[in-house]
């Protein structure tokens, strides 16, 4: 039997082993979450393009029989059984979601849009790794859900802002006009082990810089401010989420309501490796948003949730997973050599 957090009652109740799809799942995020749900004891097939995600990422879930991975791109519709949709399928990194701009629109429109025509034939649950980049360069802070957001759809960060805030419309007119079960998540930055080297996001970028000697880059002088939530607790968040009453779509905010600026950051970052790295400063990204922390009073009330893993714990494991990362590419190379 698999075991799910009834929201509600903040137990862990016992469950039926459900065949489920994480797409996006050799990700980031999504590896931890296959993890987490074989663990429970369910069937997942993980569906991934292999874009930015890694096959080592779920290498080691091969030894569940009850795990599949399926290359597969969601822009192509996809017929499969299940009982339930996680859809993390998309490009995250700036750096990422702007190599091609189209295909990212694409991922998350056409690629949610066939999702929920699945979900709503297998009649799914269907769940949807939403982001707080929704709120843009945002004028209320903290973020709440009721916020509309601040958005330039014609800047670099529209195709991934515009292509989610679009994914959520279909999500809400899936919900309102064809009954399907639908839950949105809001995610803020959250990093963690078995994100990529060359990632490009702030974490992964300043562990490594830091770890290998190079110059710490911050972009402008430092003073935009981001809240980094730690990958355990936000999966415990997803899990909540999708075990909440079928009334309860969200969206919902799931971040850590700690807020840095970036030169915090970098400075813990040097602290904790104790590199010798010089911190640099580079120019600042178009549209780069000033500030995000998220009002997370909606997931404390009906998830009963809230992170637990401090930065400074957060940073200390995800530099042990580089220092590890890193040394394992030296020996590589050293093989071939
Ligand atoms: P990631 O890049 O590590 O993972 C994304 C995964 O999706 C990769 O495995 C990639 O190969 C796959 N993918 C991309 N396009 C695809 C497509 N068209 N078809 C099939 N697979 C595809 O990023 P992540 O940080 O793990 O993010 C996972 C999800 O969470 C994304 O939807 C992202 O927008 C969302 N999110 C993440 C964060 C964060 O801080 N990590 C914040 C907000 C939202
Ligand atoms: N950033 C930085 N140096 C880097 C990478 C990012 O200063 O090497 C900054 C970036 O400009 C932004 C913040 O860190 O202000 C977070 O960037 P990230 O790409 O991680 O996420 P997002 O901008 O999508 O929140």
């Amino acid at each position: 039997m698999g075991i799910i957090y009834n929201a509600q009652s903040r137990v862990a109740v016992a469950q039926a082993p459900r065949r489920i799809l994480v797409t996006g799942g050799a990700g980031f995020l999504g590896s931890h979450l296959c993890e987490r749900l074989l663990e429970a004891g369910h069937h997942i097939i993980c569906v991934d393009n292999f874009s930015t995600g890694l096959m080592r990422n779920v290498r080691h879930l091969s030894r569940y029989n009850s795990f599949s991975v399926v290359n597969h791109d969601i822009v192509e519709p996809l017929d499969i059984e299940i009982d339930e949709i996680y859809n993390l399928a998309s490009p995250a990194s700036p750096p990422h979601y702007q190599a091609d701009p189209v295909h990212t629109t694409r991922t998350n429109v056409i690629g949610s849009l066939n999702l929920l025509e699945l979900a709503e034939s297998r009649n799914a649950r269907i769940f949807q790794a939403s982001t707080s980049e929704v709120y843009g360069d945002p004028h209320v802070h903290p973020q709440v859900e009721s916020y509309w957001g601040n958005v330039n759809p014609f800047g670099p960060r529209a195709c991934y802002d515009e292509g989610k805030r679009c994914a959520e419309t279909l999500f809400h007119d899936f919900r309102a006009r064809r009954g399907v079960e639908v839950k949105i998540a809001r995610i803020f930055n959250t990093y963690g082990p078995r994100m990529r080297p060359d990632d490009g996001r702030v974490v992964s970028n300043f562990i490594v810089q830091a770890l290998k000697g190079e110059d710490i880059t911050i972009y402008g002088d430092g003073t935009q401010t981001r809240s980094f939530c730690y990958v355990d607790d936000l999966i415990e968040g997803f899990v909540r989420l999708m075990g909440t009453d079928p009334s309860f779509s969200g969206p919902v905010n799931l971040g850590n309501p700690g807020e840095f600026t970036i030169a915090e950051l970098a400075e813990q970052v040097v602290e904790i490796t104790g590199s010798r790295s010089r911190i640099v400063n580079r120019p600042l990204p178009v549209d780069d948003p000033r500030q995000r922390r998220p009002d997370i009073t909606l997931a404390e009330r009906v998830l009963g949730w809230r992170p637990r893993v401090p930065l400074s714990e957060g940073l200390k494991d995800t530099i042990l997973y580089f220092e590890r990362v890193l040394a394992q590419s030296v020996r590589e190379r050293e093989e071939v050599a």
